[in-house]
Protein backbone atom coordinates (compact mmCIF):
# COMPACT_ATOMS: atom_id res chain seq x y z
CA UNK A 1 0.00 0.00 0.00
CA UNK A 2 1.44 3.18 -1.21
CA UNK A 3 -0.36 6.54 0.58
CA UNK A 4 -0.49 7.68 -2.90
CA UNK A 5 -2.65 4.86 -4.08
CA UNK A 6 -4.86 5.92 -1.50
CA UNK A 7 -7.27 7.51 -3.90
CA UNK A 8 -11.22 6.12 -3.28
CA UNK A 9 -11.88 3.28 -6.19
CA UNK A 10 -11.81 4.55 -9.31
CA UNK A 11 -14.88 2.52 -11.82
CA UNK A 12 -16.43 3.84 -14.85
CA UNK A 13 -19.60 1.61 -14.39
CA UNK A 14 -22.50 3.27 -13.10
CA UNK A 15 -23.66 0.76 -10.59
CA UNK A 16 -20.36 1.38 -9.00
CA UNK A 17 -21.24 5.00 -7.71
CA UNK A 18 -20.87 5.45 -4.45
CA UNK A 19 -24.50 5.78 -2.04
CA UNK A 20 -24.95 9.61 -0.92
CA UNK A 21 -26.43 10.10 1.96
CA UNK A 22 -29.67 11.83 1.46
CA UNK A 23 -29.65 16.04 1.44
CA UNK A 24 -25.88 15.49 1.53
CA UNK A 25 -23.95 17.79 -0.52
CA UNK A 26 -20.36 19.74 -1.26
CA UNK A 27 -21.68 22.97 -1.52
CA UNK A 28 -18.80 25.34 -0.74
CA UNK A 29 -16.86 22.77 0.42
CA UNK A 30 -13.57 21.87 -2.17
CA UNK A 31 -11.11 20.37 0.30
CA UNK A 32 -10.60 17.44 -1.79
CA UNK A 33 -9.61 20.09 -4.74
CA UNK A 34 -6.65 20.85 -2.24
CA UNK A 35 -5.97 17.34 -0.42
CA UNK A 36 -6.22 14.98 -3.14
CA UNK A 37 -3.10 13.84 -5.12
CA UNK A 38 -5.16 14.19 -9.38
CA UNK A 39 -2.30 11.79 -11.49
CA UNK A 40 -4.05 13.11 -14.56
CA UNK A 41 -3.00 16.59 -13.74
CA UNK A 42 -0.12 15.75 -11.85
CA UNK A 43 -1.38 17.78 -9.43
CA UNK A 44 0.60 16.73 -5.74
CA UNK A 45 -1.33 16.23 -2.18
CA UNK A 46 -2.25 19.31 -0.04
CA UNK A 47 -1.58 21.96 -2.69
CA UNK A 48 -4.69 23.70 -4.96
CA UNK A 49 -5.51 22.33 -7.84
CA UNK A 50 -4.57 25.12 -10.83
CA UNK A 51 -8.48 24.81 -11.73
CA UNK A 52 -9.69 25.81 -8.14
CA UNK A 53 -12.05 29.19 -8.60
CA UNK A 54 -12.28 30.16 -5.01
CA UNK A 55 -16.33 30.46 -3.76
CA UNK A 56 -17.00 28.82 -7.10
CA UNK A 57 -15.72 25.31 -7.64
CA UNK A 58 -14.28 23.83 -10.38
CA UNK A 59 -13.14 25.57 -13.22
CA UNK A 60 -12.92 22.97 -15.73
CA UNK A 61 -15.70 21.20 -14.30
CA UNK A 62 -17.31 19.39 -17.79
CA UNK A 63 -14.02 18.57 -18.32
CA UNK A 64 -12.61 17.53 -15.00
CA UNK A 65 -10.66 14.43 -14.68
CA UNK A 66 -11.74 10.71 -13.97
CA UNK A 67 -10.48 11.51 -10.69
CA UNK A 68 -12.55 13.98 -9.80
CA UNK A 69 -15.80 12.71 -10.99
CA UNK A 70 -15.48 9.51 -9.17
CA UNK A 71 -14.79 10.94 -5.51
CA UNK A 72 -16.90 11.15 -3.24
CA UNK A 73 -15.35 11.68 0.76
CA UNK A 74 -16.56 9.44 3.54
CA UNK A 75 -18.67 12.24 4.91
CA UNK A 76 -20.75 12.30 1.54
CA UNK A 77 -20.86 8.45 2.32
CA UNK A 78 -21.33 7.98 6.00
CA UNK A 79 -24.44 9.33 7.48
CA UNK A 80 -22.73 8.61 10.98
CA UNK A 81 -20.16 11.11 10.27
CA UNK A 82 -22.11 14.22 11.59
CA UNK A 83 -21.90 18.05 10.14
CA UNK A 84 -18.73 18.55 11.97
CA UNK A 85 -16.98 16.16 10.10
CA UNK A 86 -17.74 18.14 6.46
CA UNK A 87 -14.46 18.33 5.22
CA UNK A 88 -14.09 22.09 5.14
CA UNK A 89 -14.98 22.36 8.70
CA UNK A 90 -12.66 19.44 9.85
CA UNK A 91 -10.13 20.67 7.85
CA UNK A 92 -9.71 16.73 7.30
CA UNK A 93 -10.99 14.28 4.12
CA UNK A 94 -11.48 10.82 5.45
CA UNK A 95 -11.84 8.66 2.55
CA UNK A 96 -10.88 4.56 2.11
CA UNK A 97 -8.19 3.47 0.26
CA UNK A 98 -7.84 1.63 -3.08
CA UNK A 99 -7.24 -1.55 -1.39
CA UNK A 100 -10.93 -1.05 0.11
CA UNK A 101 -9.55 -1.87 3.07
CA UNK A 102 -7.71 0.90 5.22
CA UNK A 103 -9.22 4.12 6.25
CA UNK A 104 -7.13 7.37 5.23
CA UNK A 105 -7.59 10.73 7.19
CA UNK A 106 -6.25 13.18 4.68
CA UNK A 107 -5.77 16.65 6.75
CA UNK A 108 -5.69 20.26 5.41
CA UNK A 109 -1.53 20.93 5.75
CA UNK A 110 -2.60 24.73 6.39
CA UNK A 111 -4.09 23.02 9.31
CA UNK A 112 -1.29 20.24 10.30
CA UNK A 113 -2.97 19.47 13.84
CA UNK A 114 -6.72 19.16 12.81
CA UNK A 115 -7.04 15.45 13.19
CA UNK A 116 -5.57 15.70 16.93
CA UNK A 117 -8.60 17.54 18.07
CA UNK A 118 -11.18 16.66 19.52
CA UNK A 119 -14.38 15.01 18.69
CA UNK A 120 -11.52 13.97 15.78
CA UNK A 121 -9.33 12.20 17.43
CA UNK A 122 -11.24 10.00 19.61
CA UNK A 123 -12.90 8.94 16.73
CA UNK A 124 -10.15 8.42 14.54
CA UNK A 125 -8.82 5.93 17.77
CA UNK A 126 -11.90 4.01 17.71
CA UNK A 127 -11.80 3.17 14.33
CA UNK A 128 -8.06 2.37 14.56
CA UNK A 129 -8.79 0.02 17.69
CA UNK A 130 -11.89 -1.31 15.64
CA UNK A 131 -10.20 -2.18 12.79
CA UNK A 132 -6.56 -3.46 13.73
CA UNK A 133 -7.70 -6.58 14.91
CA UNK A 134 -9.55 -7.22 11.72
CA UNK A 135 -5.97 -6.50 9.69
CA UNK A 136 -7.59 -2.76 8.66
CA UNK A 137 -5.48 0.12 9.45
CA UNK A 138 -6.36 3.79 9.79
CA UNK A 139 -3.01 5.84 8.15
CA UNK A 140 -3.17 9.56 8.53
CA UNK A 141 -1.67 11.80 6.01
CA UNK A 142 -0.04 15.54 5.96
CA UNK A 143 1.31 15.67 2.66
CA UNK A 144 3.15 13.11 2.04
CA UNK A 145 3.83 12.48 5.80
CA UNK A 146 2.16 9.70 7.65
CA UNK A 147 0.99 8.99 10.48
CA UNK A 148 -0.36 5.36 11.25
CA UNK A 149 -2.90 5.06 14.21
CA UNK A 150 -2.53 2.42 16.03
CA UNK A 151 -4.59 0.76 18.83
CA UNK A 152 -1.52 1.21 21.57
CA UNK A 153 0.06 4.54 19.92
CA UNK A 154 0.79 6.66 17.19
CA UNK A 155 3.39 6.03 14.95
CA UNK A 156 5.18 8.80 12.83
CA UNK A 157 6.68 6.89 9.76
CA UNK A 158 7.96 10.40 7.86
CA UNK A 159 7.23 10.85 3.85
CA UNK A 160 5.79 8.03 1.99
CA UNK A 161 5.77 8.35 -1.45
CA UNK A 162 3.86 6.66 -4.17
CA UNK A 163 6.57 4.11 -4.99
CA UNK A 164 6.78 3.08 -0.92
CA UNK A 165 4.93 0.39 0.42
CA UNK A 166 4.53 0.56 4.36
CA UNK A 167 3.71 -2.52 5.71
CA UNK A 168 2.44 -3.48 8.85
CA UNK A 169 2.33 -6.76 10.72
CA UNK A 170 0.85 -8.11 14.36
CA UNK A 171 2.41 -10.48 16.71
CA UNK A 172 1.35 -11.25 20.29
CA UNK A 173 2.88 -9.92 23.08
CA UNK A 174 2.49 -10.39 26.82
CA UNK A 175 0.14 -7.20 26.62
CA UNK A 176 -1.70 -8.51 23.53
CA UNK A 177 -1.42 -7.59 20.18
CA UNK A 178 2.24 -5.48 18.82
CA UNK A 179 2.34 -4.20 15.66
CA UNK A 180 5.40 -3.71 13.82
CA UNK A 181 5.18 -1.18 11.03
CA UNK A 182 8.20 -1.44 8.27
CA UNK A 183 8.11 1.23 4.95
CA UNK A 184 10.04 -0.38 2.32
CA UNK A 185 11.39 2.49 0.25
CA UNK A 186 10.94 2.31 -3.73
CA UNK A 187 8.82 -0.59 -4.02
CA UNK A 188 5.80 0.43 -6.80
CA UNK A 189 2.75 -1.36 -5.50
CA UNK A 190 0.54 -2.20 -7.91
CA UNK A 191 -3.51 -2.39 -7.14
S1 LIG B 1 -14.08 16.77 0.33
FE1 LIG B 1 -16.05 15.67 0.26
S2 LIG B 1 -17.62 17.24 0.70
FE2 LIG B 1 -15.70 18.30 0.19
S3 LIG B 1 -15.85 18.74 -2.02
FE3 LIG B 1 -14.74 16.78 -1.79
S4 LIG B 1 -16.32 15.17 -1.91
FE4 LIG B 1 -17.38 17.12 -1.53
S1 LIG C 1 -10.00 19.57 -11.73
FE1 LIG C 1 -11.68 20.59 -10.70
S2 LIG C 1 -12.65 18.99 -9.40
FE2 LIG C 1 -10.58 18.27 -10.00
S3 LIG C 1 -9.23 18.91 -8.33
FE3 LIG C 1 -9.15 20.52 -9.91
S4 LIG C 1 -10.72 22.00 -9.26
FE4 LIG C 1 -11.13 20.11 -8.14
Amino acid sequence: MSVEDAQNMISNNPRDIPRIVPGRACGSCMMCCKILRIEELDKPTGVWCKHAVTGKGCGIYDDRPRTCRAFFCNWMRDASLGPEWKPDRAKLVVRVQRNGTNLEVSVDPSFPRAWTRQPYYALIKRWAQGSAQHRRYVFVSIGERTIVVLPDRDSDIGRVGRDDHVIITRRVGPAGLVFDIEVKRGVLVKT
